[in-house]
C-alpha cells in the first residue's frame, strides 16, 4: 500500500493512498502576502473525497472549487454543507456528519468521524505563541463574548492601511466560509496498513482521543488549546504533548503553525522548537515529521 502525504499549509493535507485522493481540508488559496504552498484549488485535478475538519474559512475555502472540478464528495458538518450547495456544490456530493459515521473512502480504505472542539478564539491573544496562558476558564458564552481574544486581534490587523492588512481585509470578505465552526469534526481514516488521524484545530474531547490509538496523528498547532471545552491552563506545547499523550501515536505530523494569515501570524510562523520537546517528552520516541509545503512523505511505509 502506498501512501503519501502532502501538507498544502495551514492544516491542509493531500493524502494519497494508492489510487484515492483525499484532501484534508481544502485552503490553499490564500492572502498573497502568505508564503505560495505551490498548489491553488484551479490547478487540482484529481481529488475523490474532501474532509472538513470546521467551517471557517481558513479550512473550507477551496472546498468549493475542489468538488466542482473533481467531483469529489465532501465530508463535513451540515454548516459545511450548507455553504457548499449555497456556492453550488450538488447535495449529491455533500455526506453530511456530525460524528458517529463511518464513510467509505476506497474498497478497503474507511474514515470514522468523530465530534470535537474549537481551539479557545475567544481568549486566545496570540495564535502562534508558545506562552503559557492561565485563567479564562468556566466562563460562559456571554462572558466568552466579553473577552474579544482572537477576532479582536484579526480585526485589528486588517483595520490598518498597511498593503498586508488591506490584503486580508479583502481575502476575509471574499473566502468562502462560515462565521460559525459548524462544529468542529476530527477523523480516523482506517487502511490495512495503519490508521491515520487527522484534526484541524487546537481542541479536544479527552474521552474520544484516550480510545483511538492511530499509527499516525496530524495535530493542528494554533492558539489557546481547548481541553473537554476549558482553554488549556498552559501552554500551545502543553497541549499538543497532552494530545500526544492522549493518542500514543508512532509518527506526529504538525499542522496549522506556518504564516498563513499575515500579518495576524509572524512571517515565521510558529516556533515549533517547544513543541517538538514537549511533545519528546510526554512520548519519548515518537517520530515527529515537519513536513515543507508539497514533499509527498511516505507515512505508513
Ligand atoms: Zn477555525
Amino acid at each position: 500500500m502506498n501512501i503519501t502525504l502532502d501538507w498544502l499549509g495551514c492544516a491542509t493535507f493531500r493524502l494519497t493512498i494508492d489510487e484515492t485522493v483525499i484532501f484534508l481540508d481544502a485552503y490553499m488559496d490564500r492572502v498573497p502576502s502568505a508564503p505560495s504552498v505551490g498548489l491553488a484549488t484551479a490547478d487540482v485535478d484529481r481529488a475523490d473525497f474532501i474532509l472538513v475538519g470546521h467551517s471557517h474559512f481558513d479550512h473550507l475555502a477551496g472546498a468549493e472549487v475542489i468538488a466542482a472540478k473533481t467531483g469529489a464528495r465532501v465530508i463535513g458538518s451540515n454548516e459545511t454543507a450548507r455553504i457548499l450547495a449555497a456556492h453550488g456544490v450538488p447535495r449529491g456530493q455533500l455526506l453530511r456528519s456530525q460524528g458517529g459515521e463511518r464513510h467509505r473512502l476506497a474498497p478497503d480504505v474507511t474514515v470514522r468521524v468523530f465530534p470535537s472542539v474549537h481551539s479557545c478564539t475567544w481568549v486566545s491573544g496570540s495564535l502562534a505563541s508558545n506562552e503559557p496562558a492561565f485563567g479564562h476558564y468556566g466562563l460562559c458564552e456571554e462572558e466568552r463574548a466579553q473577552v474579544g481574544g482572537l477576532l479582536r486581534e484579526i480585526g485589528r490587523a486588517s483595520d490598518s492601511e498597511s498593503q498586508q492588512s488591506r490584503e486580508l481585509r479583502e481575502h476575509l470578505a471574499s473566502a468562502v466560509g462560515s462565521r460559525d465552526t459548524g462544529g468542529p469534526l476530527v477523523y480516523l481514516i482506517e487502511t490495512p496498513a495503519g490508521s491515520i488521524f487527522w484534526q484541524d484545530t487546537s481542541g479536544c474531547w479527552t474521552g474520544v482521543l484516550r480510545d483511538l490509538r492511530p499509527d499516525v496523528a496530524i495535530l493542528a498547532a494554533a492558539g489557546r488549546g481547548n481541553i473537554d471545552g476549558e482553554p488549556i491552563q498552559g501552554s500551545l506545547a502543553q497541549f499538543v504533548a497532552k494530545e500526544a499523550e492522549l493518542l500514543r501515536p508512532r509518527t506526529i505530523v504538525l499542522g496549522h503553525h506556518d504564516n498563513w494569515m499575515p500579518p495576524v501570524t509572524p512571517a515565521e510562523g510558529t516556533d515549533t522548537a517547544p513543541i517538538k520537546e514537549a511533545i519528546d517528552r510526554a512520548l519519548p520516541g515518537v517520530t515527529l515529521i515537519e513536513p515543507g509545503y508539497l514533499a509527498g512523505t511516505p507515512l505508513l511505509a
